[in-house]
């Protein structure tokens, strides 16, 4: 199964390489609020295309148009060849032409993951030096805002020093999604202080305890999870790749659904397959969504309180028996909301715990021996994961990609 798959995404990119040179590609943002539905039309494609795709198809395809790049291979005479559009981190769509017209299917995102460590001395400020050394404003964000709970950073004084070891996803030489940061660590007055992330997503300091202060209450009294969350899964019996953007909780109809944090309802509602539907913006550029319910408790426009009922557990839309869908998206990119939301203790205890430590003792390691040679300033990278042909890579590679 994963060997057709692998081929199929093998041939896609030769299409790609057959048609480069006589054809043009094209790498843009996505337009704000633009559907599937009007790009089709802006290429003169029929929308009957998308008869293809199942429900859960449709659900993902509601997601494109936020803050993605995409990529357009464009014939000479102006005709669109292919389009890769991608849905999250994992999976694009692949919109195609074929001699008899176009065809449309969601695969995977072919990328490379390189591991960057990187060691810098503080002239100006953590946040400053990165954007300017690294040149990566996503990293830096994401470096403040996993060591803003442990560190005072107004401390931070000139010649500390910051490292940070990180995986980056690269798709046709683009950055793809955000850094994800394994350790990040300021050293100031002498004093090393460190965060871990764990394989639950979070981040631990040494001693295991979780630092992400959260803001986010669970979406029901009572959870039970019936479907986690997953960026990327092969469907076995429907052999298609799928997306669970939200976690499931099961719960009798009509039980009440809470908001999850202080918002504004930006959406109240039908839409597809999510059924009635609520989503709410809260600070900081997170979105929660909640679907399938029988009744909606709130209108657009209203602001909500924490805690505060918004409608109730039903069915709505493509579901096959009452739970509560919930989302959480983070700039518009979907997110586990395991991530945010407190569901139990803080604190690390049993496997966990061994396996956190485990983690924290490899990549403490790593650190101390970049400090004992004090690499200078810049980064490197250290492993190269390729899921496109090996082939391949030296392809993009010789064409500066
Ligand atoms: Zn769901």
């Amino acid at each position: 199964m994963n060997k057709n798959v692998f081929m199929k995404i093998g041939v896609i990119f030769l299409l790609f390489s057959t048609f480069i040179f006589a054809a043009k590609v094209k790498y843009s943002k996505w337009e704000k609020g633009l559907s599937i539905v009007s790009y089709l039309a802006q290429h003169d494609i029929s929308k009957n295309i998308l008869k293809t795709l199942d429900q859960d198809d449709l659900k993902l395809l509601d997601e494109v148009g936020y803050t993605h790049r995409y990529f357009e291979l464009i014939a000479s005479n102006g005709v669109l060849l292919q389009t890769l559009l991608p849905i999250g981190d994992e999976l694009q769509v692949h919109l195609f032409r074929t001699q008899s017209g176009y065809e449309i299917e969601i695969i995977p995102i072919s990328y490379q993951k390189d591991t960057h460590i990187a060691l810098l001395k503080v002239d100006k400020s953590p946040y400053f030096d990165i954007v300017n050394k690294i040149k990566n404003r996503r990293l830096a964000n994401e470096f403040t805002r996993v060591l803003k709970h442990s560190v005072n950073f107004r401390g931070v004084q000139k010649k500390d020093k910051v490292a940070i070891i990180y995986d980056q996803k690269m798709r046709l030489g683009q950055p793809l999604g955000m850094p994800d940061i394994k350790v990040a660590m300021i050293e100031s007055h002498r004093k090393k202080h460190y965060v871990f992330k764990h394989s639950d997503g979070k981040y631990y300091n040494e001693n295991g305890k979780v630092l992400i202060q959260k803001y986010m209450r669970k979406p029901l009294n009572h959870v039970r999870i019936t479907s986690h969350f997953s960026k990327r899964r092969y469907h076995p019996i429907l052999k298609r790749w799928k997306a669970h953007h939200g976690t499931d909780f099961g719960a009798k109809r009509g039980t009440p659904i809470l908001a999850v944090a202080d918002g504004k309802v930006i959406f109240s509602g039908r839409k597809g397959g999510y059924g009635k539907v609520i989503k709410l913006q809260h600070k900081d550029g997170y979105v929660t969504l909640y679907a399938h319910q029988s009744r909606l408790r709130v209108k657009q426009g209203t602001h909500v309180k924490m805690g505060q009922i918004i409608g109730y557990v039903g069915s709505t839309g493509r579901s096959t028996g009452p739970h509560l869908h919930f989302g959480l998206y983070k700039n518009g990119r979907a997110i586990n909301p395991m991530r945010m939301v407190k569901f139990s203790s803080d604190g690390l205890t049993g496997k966990a715990r061994r396996v956190f430590l485990n983690r924290k003792r490899k990549y403490t390691k790593i650190i101390n021996k970049i400090f004992k040679e004090d690499m200078p300033s810049h980064i490197w990278n250290t492993v190269h994961e390729v899921s496109v042909r090996p082939s391949m890579k030296k392809y993009y590679q010789n064409r500066g990609w």
